[in-house]
């Protein structure tokens, strides 16, 4: 569960009927726990997830898989979340990757600059 304590987000809109596709290094592992132990349902994401500039991309990552899906192997949700019915709770893809990340550089500048002006005026 690792995952839902940190900022990421999964984007939980109703599954399609597009397969869900992991680069290499996530190949194996579950989308909602981190586990690679008995992958056992295949994934399913939505319909805004299998197009765009998302539908090449891994879906735990974000790593691009080539302009034909050529890197990317199906993923699997694990036995455990089978059990739980966590593959029906909705599109697994992490959505905010990066932009996040991105976000918080870009507060942190601005909020640099805020308070370098704001020090200015005071002297
Ligand atoms: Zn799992
Ligand atoms: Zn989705
Ligand atoms: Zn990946």
């Amino acid at each position: 569960m690792s995952r839902h304590q940190y900022d990421l987000i999964q984007c939980m809109k109703q599954p399609g009927r597009s397969i869900g596709l992991v680069c290499q290094s996530c190949e194996g592992r579950c989308p909602i726990c981190d586990s690679y132990v008995k992958p056992t349902t295949k994934v399913r994401i939505c319909h805004d997830c299998s197009f765009g500039h998302l539908y090449n991309k891994c879906i735990i990552c974000s790593n691009f898989l080539g302009d034909d899906h050529e890197l990317g192997t199906p993923a699997y949700y694990c036995l455990e979340c089978v059990r739980l019915e966590k593959d029906r709770e909705g599109c697994p893809r992490i959505v905010n990757v990066g932009s996040l990340k991105s976000d918080m550089l870009f507060n942190k500048k601005k909020a640099a600059a805020a308070a370098g002006q704001s020090s200015g005026l005071l002297k």
